[in-house]
């Protein structure tokens, strides 16, 4: 009995110290000012609309930037300013300061455009130390008031107030254009061992051990798209409900293709403007919605929420199809 009571006078003090710090932590988080501390400035959209502009296109065979980009030429484009992610854990973020968007339909499918400036190509992420460069659309799904009053977060969308994501990644793109179209470990590390081949016996009577998909990558054995090989897409669709809700879509619709010149990163999104996914954003003509974007830098190891972001949303309006 003398031992527990010593026991309780030794630990008791920090048990009790443990639940007073939990309980001022919640209670912290309780009174922060806003939704996660966003300010009504957040919750107000930017002024300036990004119009969708309908354009007649002779749509090439092979879908690029280099085929695509005279299409947005009598689009007017808007920059968007950039910061860094300051609010959700891994913060961080803020090598990019702006970017410039352009977008354009016609009748059946939207095209949008983004660049900025980055001066270095990160297009592999395979070593542990390697990050992507890559960027992000985010839209509003259905139609939705965006005003101080509405708490609509243009960070990743809030708990019933979903976004859909189309997230093109440099590694994704790059995947497409290997044989197998995965870039694996061996190209990272052209002249790694492989122990399962020091004893071709032990290969032979192992084989379908060691080719089996199920046991030995569990990623793809679980369709994750990150390990498929032949995605046949540089662009996920996603969608979120507030940060650490990321979540990759069943239906993917979304395309993109991208160059690197000069410094300068271009990436066009494309997607049909309607959809059956009830997951996805909808793009009618003659209608309004909102728009807002994230870039990564990989060369100074963004990755995550450690990223460069717009924390307002930016109107987008999409014209009528001229019929003539
Ligand atoms: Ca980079
Ligand atoms: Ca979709």
């Amino acid at each position: 009995m003398k031992r527990r009571l010593m026991l309780l006078k030794r630990y008791g003090f920090a048990l009790l110290s443990c639940a007073f710090l939990s309980t001022s932590a919640f209670a912290a988080e309780d009174t922060a000012p806003g939704v996660k501390g966003a300010s009504d400035e957040e919750y107000t959209p930017a002024k300036e609309v990004l119009t969708v502009k309908y354009v007649q296109m002779e749509k090439p065979y092979h879908l690029d930037v280099e085929s695509l980009t005279g299409s947005f030429k009598d689009a007017k484009e808007v920059v968007i300013p950039l910061q860094k992610q300051d609010k959700a854990f891994p913060n961080g973020g803020g090598s990019v300061s702006n970017a410039e968007v352009k977008a354009i339909h016609d009748g059946l499918s939207i095209y949008f455009q983004v660049k900025w400036k980055d001066p270095t190509r990160n297009a592999r992420a395979i070593a542990v130390q390697e990050f992507r460069d890559a960027v992000a659309l985010m839209f509003p799904l259905g139609t939705v008031l965006m005003d101080p009053a509405e708490h609509f977060s243009p960070r990743m969308g809030d708990r019933e107030k979903p976004v859909n994501l189309w997230h093109w990644k440099s590694d994704w793109e790059a995947d497409m254009l290997v044989k197998g179209e995965l870039e694996d470990v061996e190209a990272q590390y052209p002249n790694m061992h492989d122990d399962f081949n020091l004893n071709p016996y032990s290969a032979y009577y192992h084989r379908d051990l060691i080719t089996s998909i199920a046991v030995l990558s569990g990623g793809r054995a679980a369709r994750n798209l990150l390990s498929q090989p032949g995605r046949g897409r540089s662009v996920e669709d996603l969608n979120a409900e507030g940060f650490g809700t990321l979540t990759t879509q069943d239906h993917q619709d979304v395309f993109g293709c991208s160059r690197y010149e000069d410094g300068e990163w271009t990436v066009i999104f494309y997607r049909s403007l309607i959809t059956e996914d009830p997951h996805d954003a909808q793009f009618v003509p003659g209608g309004n919605t909102f728009f807002n974007m994230a870039v990564w830098n990989g060369g100074e190891k963004d990755r995550n929420g450690q990223k460069n972001i717009s924390i307002q949303w930016h109107p987008l309006s999409i014209e009528r199809v001229a019929w003539q």
